[in-house]
């Protein structure tokens, strides 16, 4: 075998590794416009990492409210992930937050309550905001890149996302948090503008329509890969961005 070959199954393992350690159980075969859709030109310029945020885009000169957005997203049919919801899963908390939190999805408890993060990886999440950053979970604001529960909790496609990007950014420009946290891969690949690794990217500061981005593991992930290792490393990720979010 050429060393080139065996270079690239090297690098195919541990993609495959990393994947597994984030959950991912299998793969759709994804039609020539999925997987088109999946390259779209960054949304904003690839961040250098460090710790200190760049700035990418001035903040919106323009105010709006949430009301406004969610009046704005009505009961969407803007894609397919509406057939199979109960509730839109819209935002939780705080309209004033410094502090906001990304996920990925409604999973099937935030789809019956319409409420984010209230299930078992909610749990964790909101103990680790009470317990750990010694915050009431309403002082922060909470929300999804998609707002409807995607079938068998799959990550969201890309057009599901695409579609409901402009809600997310609404929310974020009504919020205007001082520090925004993303909850595991899909969450930060989308403010990031391209795919990344969670494992990789977590710790370090990014930036997401001026605004200082953190990203972070998933609750869920947390919860599966349970080590003393991954909860200190949210912890430290929290800390940071809660600190930053009082600047
Ligand atoms: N996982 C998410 O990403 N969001 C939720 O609201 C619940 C679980």
């Amino acid at each position: 075998m050429s060393e080139e070959l065996a270079a690239c199954m090297a690098s195919a393992r541990a993609l495959v590794a990393e994947l597994v350690e984030e959950g991912v159980e299998g793969f759709e075969r994804l039609t020539d416009e999925e997987v088109a859709a999946m390259h779209p030109a960054p949304l904003v310029e690839q961040a250098p990492r460090s710790n200190a945020p760049v700035e990418d885009a001035p903040p919106p000169s323009q105010t709006v409210s949430l009301e406004q957005v969610r009046e704005e997203l009505g009961e969407c049919t803007r894609c397919g992930l509406s057939e199979g919801r109960d509730k839109i899963v819209f935002g939780d908390g705080n309209p004033n937050a410094d502090l906001m939190f990304i996920g990925e999805g409604p999973g099937q408890d935030e789809d019956r309550s319409g409420l984010p993060f209230v299930g078992r990886a909610g749990e964790l999440l909101t103990k680790m905001i009470e317990d750990g950053l010694k915050i009431p979970r309403s002082e922060v604001y909470i929300c999804n890149i998609v707002k409807c529960r995607p079938p068998k909790n799959r990550n969201p496609k890309p057009d599901e996302v695409s579609a409901c990007q402009p809600f997310l950014d609404g929310q974020i420009d009504a919020v205007r948090p001082k520090a925004i946290v993303t909850l595991g891969r899909p969450a930060t690949s989308l403010l990031l503008g391209e795919d990344v690794s969670i494992t990789r990217m977590r710790g370090n500061w990014q930036s997401y329509r001026g605004i200082p981005v953190m990203p972070t593991f998933h609750p869920a992930y947390v919860l599966r890969v349970y080590t003393a290792e991954n909860r200190r490393c949210v912890w430290e990720d929290l800390k940071a961005a809660l600190a930053r979010s009082r600047e």
